[in-house]
């Protein structure tokens, strides 16, 4: 996904990057010329109707989640009573509006049968473990059963619900809302696995900047300090100074207009002087 005013072009034939505790996720830009071109071939005529035919052993329809999967889904009920929740935050702590379609989420009983898929259905698609895929004629969510199946659907849907209702998001903050939000609630201000491996970083003095963040137009361009800081910038921007969140909140509220927005990162440096330094602050203080 490429905002308009951004350089640079996420290509799935070049997305390598794989953040540091999984495999991550792959969003497919359909208004890129290329990808069209590309997609189109892949997928003319069979989306939706190949979907229908999976042999699909169960289903389940909560808020604007409607979830197919090839195994019975009874073990995950809990999961999907809370999956709305991170629609309610994403309103609640964003200002955006719910989701005005339904996001479709496809589960595999395992590895193989999900690999199968994704390479019978997306064959141009670098294999992932879980993979948001946003084109022309087909959207969604799709992942296999596994002990991280949770994070892998908060992260994902993270990403669906904010492309449910922005045109494009840039890279950086896309993957920092989604890796924010991908945590179960209570542990996303105090517990994210982030916390441990920034501190060291920031102890050594290592700091990403938003301005580079926003340098990374494809997922091959971010490695796994990327995603850290990616992180660590939108936890700062939902927990820091109240001119931060403001920020991020009228960014996301403008992306959705048809002009050109301009970086976030000049906007917070206009109303948070001196951002990067309390940035590290922030971290250096943070805790229950
Ligand atoms: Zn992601």
């Amino acid at each position: 996904m490429t905002h308009a005013a951004l350089p640079h072009h996420r290509c799935p034939t070049s997305s390598i990057c794989i953040p540091p505790r999984r495999i991550c996720d792959l969003r497919i830009g359909f208004r890129i010329l290329q990808f069209v071109v590309c997609v189109s071939c892949c997928w003319s005529g069979r989306s939706g109707a190949v979907l229908a035919q999976e042999p699909w052993a169960d289903s389940r329809q909560l808020g604007p989640f409607v979830c197919q999967a090839t195994f019975p889904l009874v073990e995950y009920d809990r999961l999907f009573a809370e999956l709305p929740e991170l629609q309610r935050e994403l309103t609640r702590t964003l200002g955006l509006p719910a989701a005005h379609r339904p996001i479709h989420i496809y589960l595999f009983s395992d590895a193989q049968q999900h690999q199968q898929y994704v390479a019978e259905h997306f064959p141009k698609v670098p294999y992932r473990r879980a993979l948001y895929i946003k084109a022309s004629g087909n959207e969604g969510v799709f992942a296999y059963r596994q002990a991280e199946l949770d994070v892998d659907l908060r992260h994902e849907c993270t990403h669906a619900l904010l492309h449910a209702v922005l045109p494009d998001v840039p890279l950086w903050l896309d993957e920092g809302l989604a890796e924010y939000f991908e945590m179960p609630p209570g542990q996303r201000a105090f517990d994210h696995p982030h916390f441990e491996a920034l501190r060291w970083n920031m102890r050594l003095g290592m700091v990403r900047t938003i301005e580079t963040l926003e340098e990374r137009g494809e997922l091959a361009d971010m490695n796994g300090f990327d995603y850290r800081y990616s992180w660590a910038w939108v936890h700062f921007m939902l927990h820091g100074p109240e001119a931060a969140h403001q920020v991020l909140v009228e960014y996301l509220a403008d992306l959705r207009l048809p002009v050109a927005t301009g970086p976030l990162s000049a906007r917070l440096a206009a109303a948070v002087p001196n951002a990067s330094e309390r940035f590290v602050r922030h971290f250096k203080h943070w805790q229950h």
